[in-house]
């Protein structure tokens, strides 16, 4: 280690590692882990949901819905695509726009070292930030690898050290303490993408359907999603409900829409009418799985045939089918979310290089920024966006 250096990166990551290879000479990316890009390591199963080609504003949370508007137009999925096929990495679209590898996660890890290894950027693992402060336009730092103390001073420092989701992973709070440091504000943390977790007396209905998996409308307030949604012994789980989870609010009811048919009262009074001796069981099994019919008409107690259902009953069980109301007890929390929702609060960036307004040459990038994507490579892209906007200023 050096005892100047033009630029010091907090954390190896997907934003951090993106900025490195971006910011020029003279750059130093520092991480606790032992390896860099642990979460690209684990994401998509394996294979990095690395981008999204539907990729818009719309599709991320934030206090400022305009903020990443900037660098997500600066650096796009297709610029990230480029610097895919540049690297020869197979990749395919699975559903909606989601693009992974064909191999392995660990592709885009060893792109983002080789790109970091143009500009001779360092990385120093297993390092870990004792004391930072700002004096006379530089940042002095004291780091500790493998118990010796080094003392260097920098120019520009990038936090780039990731959200609190998955601490197994090395996650820690580190960034937010330091923003606080520099005097800014930390919009709220909580988990996002992450399972919903349910009372008892829902859970012996998903106990029952354990390995049920449909495609189904989920809706919280005016967010609905429509995405696979999987029935488990702890609950719901599945794209569906990590998707809601991020718009969730404690205390209040999500609404599950198992068929789509809005008119469903109607139709169910006139089959009533023309099939009235069919049972309720036989009349929802042509559409979904009957395992989840009788187990949804027996934890309702419904039975009988479609004729012997008074008005009031009809309309219960088209509510059940495409407007059932769950009431999630909590989350799984940050052990197992994807994402943080949350962060250092825009107000005090800028969005163009995501530069403090408060402490010139800090910078801020990635997930420990209150900008948290839905489900589908966007939280990926958002790393690479943020991380070249500050890398390009950084260089300028
Ligand atoms: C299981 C899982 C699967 C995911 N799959 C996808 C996916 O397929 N597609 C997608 O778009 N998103 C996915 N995500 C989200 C995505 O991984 C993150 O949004 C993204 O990694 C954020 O990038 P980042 O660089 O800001 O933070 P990170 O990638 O988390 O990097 C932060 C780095 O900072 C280091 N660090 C933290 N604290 C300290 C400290 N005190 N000292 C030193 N170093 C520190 C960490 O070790 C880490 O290397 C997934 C997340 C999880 C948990």
């Amino acid at each position: 280690m050096k005892n100047f250096y033009q630029t010091i990166i907090l954390g190896a990551g997907a934003a951090g590692m993106m900025c490195a290879a971006y910011a020029g000479k003279g750059v130093l990316v520092f991480d606790h882990a032992k390896k860099p890009g642990e979460k690209i390591r684990i994401s998509g199963g394996g294979r990095c949901n690395f981008t999204n080609l539907l990729t818009n504003p719309s599709n991320f949370i934030s206090q400022n819905p305009h903020f990443m508007k900037s660098a997500l137009r600066g650096f796009t999925q297709q610029d990230f695509i480029k610097l895919i096929e540049n690297h020869a990495i197979a990749y395919h679209e699975k559903t909606l726009g989601q693009l992974f590898c064909d191999e392995s996660s660990q592709n885009i890890i060893s792109l983002l070292l080789k790109e970091m290894g143009k500009n001779q950027a360092e990385l120093s693992l297993q390092t870990c930030l004792i004391d930072i402060t700002k004096r006379d336009q530089l940042f002095q730092l004291t780091l500790e690898k493998e118990g010796k103390r080094h003392t260097i001073q920098c120019q520009n420092f990038v936090i780039a050290s990731g959200g609190k989701s998955i601490p197994k992973m090395g996650a820690t709070g580190l960034g937010y303490q330091l923003a606080q440091q520099f005097g800014h504000k930390i919009i709220e943390t909580r988990p996002g993408l992450v399972p919903l977790t349910f009372d008892n007396n829902f859970l012996t209905l998903t106990k029952t359907l354990s390995g049920v998996s449909l495609q189904a409308d989920i809706r919280f307030e005016k967010m609905t999603f429509r995405e696979g949604l999987l029935f488990t012994h702890r609950g719901l789980s599945g794209p569906a409900i990590l998707q809601i989870s991020s718009y969730w609010q404690e205390g209040k009811p999500i609404y599950l829409s198992l068929l789509q048919n809005k008119i469903l009262l109607k139709d169910l009074k006139e089959a009533r009418r023309n099939t009235g001796k069919r049972s309720l069981k036989n009349h929802f099994s042509d559409q979904l799985p009957k395992n989840l019919v009788s187990a949804l008409l027996q934890h309702h107690n419904l039975t009988g045939n479609l004729g012997d259902q008074p008005d009031k009953a009809l309309d219960k069980i088209a509510k059940l089918f495409t407007n059932w109301s769950l009431h999630p007890v909590g989350t799984e929390g940050y052990r197992t979310a994807e994402v943080t929702l949350g962060g250092v609060d825009t107000k005090d960036l800028y969005s163009k290089t995501m530069m403090s307004r408060k402490v010139e040459n800090l910078y801020f990038i990635g997930e420990v920024v209150d900008v948290t994507g839905w489900l589908g490579g966007y939280n990926f892209q958002w790393a690479w966006s943020s991380g070249v906007a500050a890398g390009k200023n950084i260089n300028q």
